[in-house]
Parts: structure tokens; C-alpha cells; sequence
């Protein structure tokens, strides 16, 4: 069973006849509505999609939608992409129509860029592979020297190095966007570009005035958000090391300690964590990671991350169900290491809640005794969340009676959501319940011992204060 969890972000390569099917059957967790693309339709018609395929496989799938934000986008070209040569001269122009780019200029969505940039500045494209000097400004058009040439395609990013561009966290087109995730019941909601704790908390206000029941996930992509890390962090669910943006903005050289720091400050404030951007990136075309992409992967989950994440490779690959496949097979492979399974977290700190502290108990008790698994009942996903900040080589089996609880959960390192819909009120038989529950759907066997964490009363949230070892009968 594999412990690191794996988003595939859903995409033209994804929605071909029978991709998602196997892509949920070769293991995936989570996907990722990308809102830089695609119409409200389109993203309504792959919930509807992946839902019944969900349903079908029996499994839980966790919705992301991951909004726009204020990302400085190229707009499109008259055949979708064109090829810009180094040294050649080339416009951004906030003022040509959105569909007229050319091999000589393009239009821009965000339309201050022209105020934003002056001669002498250094604009990257698609997260660097291509860039271009600023020389001059005239009104709405920004005139280039193409320093690093390539391929150019559709809505690609543009970030200016060293970072610092004016906009706000969401655009007129995010709160737009929020409506959408909101009306098709994603689990989580990733905020793009948030500066500081305020963009976190003014989303997640939007979310609760829209009735919403989604997370916050924090994209860690912009320079100023590294300064206000420790609220940003605080006010979120999930943290994702948006390494794509991030490494434009700050230089690809400081990138390593940053997400090793990020990672660890993540989980040490028990939230979770995902690694996110390039991380099999040769397999949109190749049918084989290179090496460097199998050490990247494997050393994340060495970092601690929750969860790896895939963009182009699942949404526009030539071969996604290949691309989780590979991911999978380094994911187990980097679990079986030493530091994947010991953990000192949280060995010299004192707890606030009683759930916590079970938790932590049941943790440090499955990693010293011969445990087969952790069997959490659970309402919130709290204590789960807890138990997986430890690192272990045993499965948390969280079983909930809420679906949106379980959903939540897929993205939580080792824990494993199973539906259980807690039939019996007396505590007694429950807890035989559940194992019988968990022998049935092959989890556990006859004579293994399992730990059991469970409320005294059920249906109270966080209200977890038991721990038993018990032994399958
Ligand atoms: P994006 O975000 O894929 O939406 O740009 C991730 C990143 O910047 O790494
Ligand atoms: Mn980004």
C-alpha cells in the first residue's frame, strides 16, 4: 500500500475514451481541476465523469480546483503555438485582440503588465523555458529581444524575475471561478499567488459566504509569501510547494532549501503538504522518467511531503496512466527507506487536545509494538491528520461515515479512507463492527493486532479519547 498520495490534474490527454478509468484504477488519489484552463463546462463535465467512475471502482477521489489567480498569462495564438527565435524582436500587447498572436506578438491577460515592467528587466515564460529583455514600453505594448527562444503556445505564464508585480490575490475572474468550485462541491480550493495570511482568510470568507464546505489550499509561488509563511500556513489546510512559479520568482538555485524548509514547517504545524510542478515533466512524451525525475520524486517524500502532484504529464501527456504508474512505483520504492518510517516528530512537545494526544500515543505505540494498522474512527479527519504527521510504515485505516471527511483524508500521508457508516451506537460492538468491516474489504486479517482510537460517544466531533490493542478475532 502506498503512503505518499499523487494528484493527476485532469486535462485534453485525461478526458480521451477510457484515461480516466485507468488512471483511477492505476492508483490515483486526487485530480486537479486547473482553472487556467478550460470552461466552466468543461470542468462540470469531468466532476460528473470522474464521479461515476469513482463510484464504479469504489474508490474515494479527492476534487481540487485550483484557481487562476492573479498569473500573468500570455493569450492565444491563431494556430495555438508558434516558435520564437533568440535574438529576434517580439511584442507583448495588452491591447491585440486574444486570438491574434503571432510569431511576432501576443496579447496579455493582465492588462496592467505595460505599467508593471520597465527597459532593462529580464520577463521568463512557461516557468522559464523562455525569455525575453525588456527594451521598451510604448502604451499598451511591451517590446522584447527574445533571449532564450522556443515554443510558445497557448496561456502560457509570464513572471518577471525577482518578483513583485502589484496584483491581488483573486482576480474578477477567480471569485468567479469560486462560484463554480463551490457549485460542483470540490474538496479543496487552491488560492494562487496569496501574499500573506489576509489573501488566505479573505478566500476562505468568499468560500463560507458562498456556503462551501471546500479546504484552502496555499500556493506557495510568490517571493512575498515566503516572508508571511508562518500565517499563511496557520490559515490554510494544505500547503502546496509550488515550485513551478516559485522557482521563476526566487531562482531556481534557492529552490531546494526552500521546499525542505517549507515542507518541515508544514508538517511540524500539523498541517499537510504537497510537492507540486516538474516532477515527471520528460514523461509527457517519454515513456520513461529520467533519473534526475526519480530522485526529485523519491527525495520529496524523503522531505515528508503528503502528496506529489502531476500537471502536464497526466493533463496533456501522451501517456498519463504510464506517468502514475512510474510515480507509484518510486513512491513505494522511496517508503522503504529507513528515513521514510522513523520519526523523533513531536517526541519532546505537549499536546492541547485530548484527540491529539491519542493520537500521538497510538502513533508512538504502533512503531515500537508489532501493529498491523491503525484503525481511526473518525468524524472530522482530525486525528488522522495528527497520526499521519508521524512517519511510520503502518497504515492509518481512517474509517468515516462522511463521505466529505473522506475525500479530505485521501490527501493525508499513510492514511487510507474507507467508508464506514458506524452502524452501532454502543461503543462495544462498534469496535467489532469495524474489524469485521475491515477483514471483509481484505484490509486486515484473523490474529493481526490492530491500535483503535475512538470517541466515547460517537457522532461528537473531535471528540476522540480512547486507545485499545485489540486482536482480530
Ligand atoms: P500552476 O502552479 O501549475 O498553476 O502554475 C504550480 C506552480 O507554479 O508550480
Ligand atoms: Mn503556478
Amino acid at each position: 500500500m502506498r503512503r505518499t498520495k499523487i494528484i493527476a490534474t485532469l486535462g485534453p490527454a485525461t478526458d480521451k475514451v477510457g484515461v480516466l478509468e485507468s488512471l483511477l484504477a492505476a492508483g490515483v488519489d486526487a485530480v486537479r481541476l486547473n482553472f487556467s484552463h478550460g470552461t466552466a463546462e468543461d470542468h462540470a463535465a469531468r466532476v460528473t465523469q470522474l464521479r461515476q467512475i469513482a463510484t464504479e471502482q469504489k474508490r474515494t477521489i479527492c476534487i481540487i480546483a485550483d484557481l487562476q489567480g492573479p498569473k500573468i498569462r500570455i493569450a492565444c495564438f491563431e494556430k495555438g503555438s508558434v516558435i520564437v527565435k533568440q535574438n529576434d524582436p517580439f511584442i507583448f500587447d495588452a491591447a491585440l485582440d486574444d486570438n491574434a498572436g503571432t510569431a511576432a506578438h501576443v496579447g496579455i491577460t493582465y492588462k496592467n503588465l505595460p505599467k508593471d515592467v520597465s527597459a532593462g528587466d529580464t520577463l521568463l515564460v512557461d516557468d522559464g523555458k523562455l525569455s525575453f529583455k525588456v527594451l521598451t514600453v510604448k502604451g499598451s505594448e511591451i517590446h522584447c529581444q527574445v533571449l532564450m527562444g522556443g515554443k510558445l503556445s497557448d496561456h502560457k505564464g509570464i513572471n518577471r524575475l525577482g518578483g513583485g508585480l502589484s496584483a491581488e490575490a483573486l482576480t474578477v475572474k477567480d471569485k468567479h471561478d469560486l462560484q463554480t468550485a463551490v457549485n460542483l462541491d470540490v474538496d479543496y480550493i487552491a488560492i494562487s499567488f496569496p501574499r500573506s495570511a489576509a489573501d488566505i482568510l479573505n478566500a476562505k470568507q468568499q468560500i463560507a459566504d458562498l456556503k462551501g464546505h471546500a479546504g484552502i489550499i496555499a500556493k506557495i509561488e510568490r517571493r512575498e509569501a515566503l516572508d508571511n509563511i508562518e500565517g499563511i500556513i496557520d490559515a490554510s489546510d494544505i500547503i502546496m510547494v509550488a515550485r513551478g512559479d516559485l522557482g521563476v520568482e526566487i531562482g531556481d538555485a534557492a529552490l531546494p532549501a526552500i521546499q525542505k524548509k517549507l515542507i518541515h514547517q508544514v508538517r511540524a504545524k500539523n498541517k499537510v503538504v504537497i510537492t507540486a510542478t516538474q516532477m515527471m515533466e520528460s514523461m509527457i512524451h517519454s515513456p520513461i522518467p529520467t533519473r534526475a525525475e526519480v530522485m526529485d520524486v523519491a527525495n520529496a517524500i524523503l522531505d515528508g511531503t503528503d502528496t506529489v502532484m502531476l500537471s502536464a504529464e497526466t493533463a496533456n501527456g501522451d501517456d498519463p496512466v504510464r506517468v502514475i504508474e512510474a510515480m507509484s512505483r518510486i513512491c513505494l520504492g522511496a517508503e522503504q527507506l529507513p528515513k521514510s518510517v522513523l520519526s523523533h516528530h513531536r517526541l519532546d512537545k505537549t499536546f492541547s487536545h485530548t484527540d491529539e494526544a491519542i493520537a500521538m500515543a497510538a502513533m508512538y505505540t504502533a512503531n515500537h509494538l508489532a501493529i498491523k494498522a491503525i484503525v481511526c474512527l473518525t468524524e472530522s479527519g482530525a486525528t488522522a491528520l495528527w497520526m499521519s504527521r508521524i512517519r511510520s510504515g503502518i497504515p492509518i485505516l481512517a474509517l468515516s461515515p462522511h463521505a466529505r471527511t473522506l475525500r479530505k483524508m485521501a490527501l493525508y500521508r499513510g492514511v487510507y479512507p474507507i467508508h464506514f457508516s458506524m452502524p452501532h451506537q454502543e461503543p462495544h460492538l462498534l469496535d467489532s463492527q469495524a474489524l469485521q468491516h475491515l477483514v471483509r474489504a481484505g484490509f486486515l486479517h484473523s490474529g493481526d493486532s490492530v491500535i483503535l482510537t475512538r470517541g466515547l460517544h460517537i457522532g461528537v466531533l473531535g471528540g476522540t479519547n480512547t486507545m485499545q490493542i485489540l486482536q482480530v478475532p
